[in-house]
């Protein structure tokens, strides 16, 4: 690994430090985007890991097309065998206590919440929200025109301008692979805290630096997704940040999904995902997902923080 200090005409967007490392360089190896290349550098202070050049907002067609997958329309009816697999695996969840966020979702269960899922995307998310929780109102917001389809379909609210509901109205935001999309992530934030209500929860849902995955598969690693995530955030820079945005944090999860590392893996060895044989060995390694949540390396982490005034 090159191992190189740069100053950055930017300043870190966490601890304000500009010395960075640079780490190395690469291309859209996903969408395939472009041919132009990416650097990315760590933060020499918070472990902060960033994009150079970011992307823009008149860029999001070339780097976000139709068929990126969290976009994707072909939205599944569940069957009812589906169905019945949810309730089992619901059954076993509840009894084993494995999804933590569920965990403190369930507490307001019966009381009438709202519910807003800022990068809806697909909207899968929002309509597990629906079937876990149905007396909670629903919203969904996304840049993408992709998920106002979607959440149409599935008779969900969607949001066409954030400014223009009134503060202290969510109860719950939830951002699920986001935060390390956004171009200006303390700026989103800080409106996302003005629209909760006083003792509201934010959810921020990202790709973990600290995960084993990371240290295995190195620029192979999925999670770097070049360009699309500017940054990448670790639990303690995570947490630093949601402070200094004046929320209290009231939950650390670490949360396996061993998809992550059997991407990293074709990735490596320059192999196609074969859906099939992907589901199948996703329930085979589970017991490693398990492990790396307990040793706090796993390829994601949920923070909730609480807005307290
Ligand atoms: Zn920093």
């Amino acid at each position: 690994m090159i191992s190189e200090k740069k100053n950055k005409k930017e300043k870190c967007i966490i601890c304000k430090n500009n010395n960075f490392t640079y780490l190395f360089s690469d291309l859209d190896k996903y969408v395939q985007s472009t041919n132009k290349k990416f650097a990315i550098y760590k933060c020499t202070n918070c472990d902060l890991i960033s994009i150079d050049p970011k992307i823009n907002e008149s860029q999001f067609d070339l780097y976000y097309p139709e068929n990126y997958i969290p976009y994707d329309l072909s939205y599944k009816k569940i069957s009812p065998f589906r169905l019945y697999l949810k309730k089992t695996k619901n059954i076993f969840s509840n009894i084993l206590k494995i999804d933590k966020i569920k965990i403190e979702l369930d507490y307001f269960k019966d009381i009438e919440k709202k519910y807003l899922d800022f990068g809806c995307g697909s909207g899968r998310h929002l309509n597990h929200i629906k079937y876990q929780y149905p007396k909670w109102k629903l919203y969904g917001y996304d840049r993408s025109i992709y998920a106002k389809k979607n959440l149409n379909k599935i008779n969900i609210n969607f949001i066409d301008d954030l400014e223009s509901i009134p503060d202290d109205f969510f109860d719950f935001i939830n951002l699920t692979s986001v935060i390390e999309h956004l171009i200006h992530p303390s700026e989103t934030i800080h409106l996302l805290r003005k629209k909760l209500k006083k003792n509201g929860r934010i959810i921020i849902k990202t790709p973990n630096w600290n995960s084993l995955g990371r240290v295995i598969f190195r620029r192979n690693w999925v999670h770097y997704d070049i360009p699309r995530h500017i940054y990448v955030f670790s639990s303690k820079n995570l947490q630093k940040f949601l402070t200094d945005n004046q929320f209290q944090i009231i939950k650390l999860i670490h949360s396996s999904n061993i998809g992550v590392e059997l991407k990293s893996i074709y990735r490596s060895l320059k192999l196609n995902k074969r859906p099939k044989f992907h589901n199948f060995l996703t329930k085979l390694f589970l017991p490693i997902g398990i492990l790396l949540n307990f040793i706090s390396m796993s390829s994601t982490i949920t923070t909730i923080g609480k807005k307290n005034d």
